[in-house]
C-alpha cells in the first residue's frame, strides 16, 4: 500500500526531532506529528547552558527551531497537530489526527512529559503571573523577592537552591515532614540561609489578582489555616509522562504511566513501536539524554525495518 510510511514519529521535542533527523538521513522519509505545541518543555525554558555544542548557551525555543530545521533539511515532513488516537494492534500501525488516518510500518513515541500542577483554579489563573513550573526559566524574575516552592523531591530542593541565588527568601512548602529527595539535596537546602521549610502544609489557594501576593496553607497535623505572603509560587512536584493515548496498548509502569522499554533498546512490547525520551525516562530527563534516546529509537526502527524486509524476501524466495 503506497500510503503506508516507513515511520511516524509522535512528538516534537528533542527525542522526536533527533529520531526524525536520523531516520531522514537513512532515507526513511519520516512523518513527525509534532503536536500543536511542538518543541516540548524546552519551549518554556530560557537559557540552556548544558547542551553540548552551544558553548555560549542558547535559548530553549531557538534550540528547538534548530533541531526541527536540521530534521527538515534531510526530508522530514511535519504535521503540527495533536494525535488523537492510535491502533498498534496490527501492522501497518494506524495513527489518527481527528478524522485523518496515517499509517506506518514503525512508530516512535516521543511525547515527553509535562510538569504536574497542584490542580487549583487560583493556580491556573495566576500561571505566568507569579505561578511557575520552571525555576530555570523564571527565577531571575524574582530578584530580591520572596518565593514559595512546593514539593519534597529532588526537583523542589534543586529549584529552591537555584531560586535562592536571586530571591531574598525562599519558603519550601511540603505536605509531609519526610522528603522524597535524596538526603544530600535536603541537607544542601537546609544549610542555605535563605531557605525556610514549612512542613506538613498543603497549598489551598494562591492569592492575588493579576499577580501572586500570597498562598493560603492548611496544616495537615493541626488542621489550622494560615496565609504566607509571597511574590511567586514555584510548583516542583514532579512530571507526568504524556502517555494517555498509549496506556491500553503499550506496557508502562503502573503507578507512573512511564512507558517501559526493553533493556538498553527503545523497543516497547509491540515489535515495530519504539519509545524515546522523557516518555520512558523519569531519571535523567535532560534534552541531551532525550536526543540520544531519539537517535537510538531511529536506529532501532531502521534495523527492525530492514530485518522485516529481509525476512519477507527470504519467505518469498522459499515459496518460489
Ligand atoms: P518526585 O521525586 O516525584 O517528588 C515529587 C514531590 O512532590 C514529592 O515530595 C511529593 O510529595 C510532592 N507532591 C506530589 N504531588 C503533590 C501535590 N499535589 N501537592 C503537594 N505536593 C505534591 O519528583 P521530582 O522531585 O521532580 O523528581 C523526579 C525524579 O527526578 C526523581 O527520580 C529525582 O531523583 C530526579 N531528579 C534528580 C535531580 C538531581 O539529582 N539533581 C534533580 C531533579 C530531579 P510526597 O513525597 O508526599 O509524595
Amino acid at each position: 500500500m503506497d500510503d503506508v510510511r516507513n515511520l511516524i514519529v509522535i512528538g516534537g521535542g528533542p527525542a522526536g526531532y533527533t529520531a526524525a533527523l536520523y531516520a531522514a538521513r537513512a532515507n526513511l522519509e519520516p512523518l513527525v506529528i509534532e503536536g500543536f505545541n511542538w518543541g516540548g518543555q524546552l519551549m518554556i525554558t530560557s537559557d540552556v547552558e548544558n547542551y553540548p555544542g552551544y558553548a555560549d548557551g542558547v535559548l530553549g525555543p531557538a534550540m528547538m527551531q534548530d533541531f526541527r530545521r536540521q530534521a527538515e533539511r534531510f526530508g522530514t515532513t511535519f504535521l503540527t497537530d495533536d494525535v488523537t488516537r492510535v491502533d498498534f494492534s496490527e501492522r501497518p500501525f494506524r495513527v489518527w489526527v481527528g478524522d485523518d488516518e496515517y499509517r506506518a510500518e514503525t512508530v516512535i513515541v516521543a511525547t515527553g512529559a509535562t510538569a504536574r500542577q497542584l490542580g487549583l483554579e487560583s493556580e491556573r489563573l495566576l500561571q505566568g503571573r507569579g505561578v511557575s513550573y520552571c525555576a530555570t526559566c523564571d527565577a531571575a524574575f524574582f530578584r530580591d523577592k520572596t518565593v514559595v516552592v512546593v514539593g519534597g523531591g529532588d526537583s523542589a530542593m534543586e529549584e529552591a537552591s537555584f531560586i535562592s541565588r536571586f530571591a531574598s527568601k525562599v519558603i519550601l512548602v511540603h505536605r509531609r515532614d519526610e522528603f522524597r529527595a535524596s538526603p544530600i539535596m535536603v541537607d544542601r537546602a537546609r544549610a542555605n540561609e535563605k531557605i525556610e521549610f514549612l512542613l506538613n502544609k498543603v497549598v489551598l489557594e494562591v492569592l492575588g489578582e493579576g499577580s501572586v501576593t500570597g498562598v493560603r496553607l492548611h496544616d495537615t497535623v493541626t488542621g489550622e489555616e494560615s496565609v504566607v505572603e509571597t511574590d511567586g509560587l514555584f510548583v516542583a512536584i514532579g512530571h507526568d509522562p504524556n502517555t494517555a493515548l498509549f496506556l491500553d496498548q503499550l506496557d508502562h509502569e503502573p503507578e507512573t504511566g512511564y512507558l517501559i522499554t526493553r533493556g538498553k533498546s527503545t523497543e516497547t512490547n509491540i515489535p515495530g513501536v519504539f519509545a524515546a525520551g522523557d516518555v520512558q525516562d523519569h531519571v535523567y530527563r535532560q534534552a541531551v539524554t532525550a536526543a540520544g534516546s531519539g537517535c537510538a529509537a531511529a536506529l532501532d526502527a531502521e534495523r527492525w525495518l530492514s530485518e522485516q524486509r529481509h525476512a519477507s524476501l527470504s519467505a518469498g524466495l522459499a515459496v518460489s
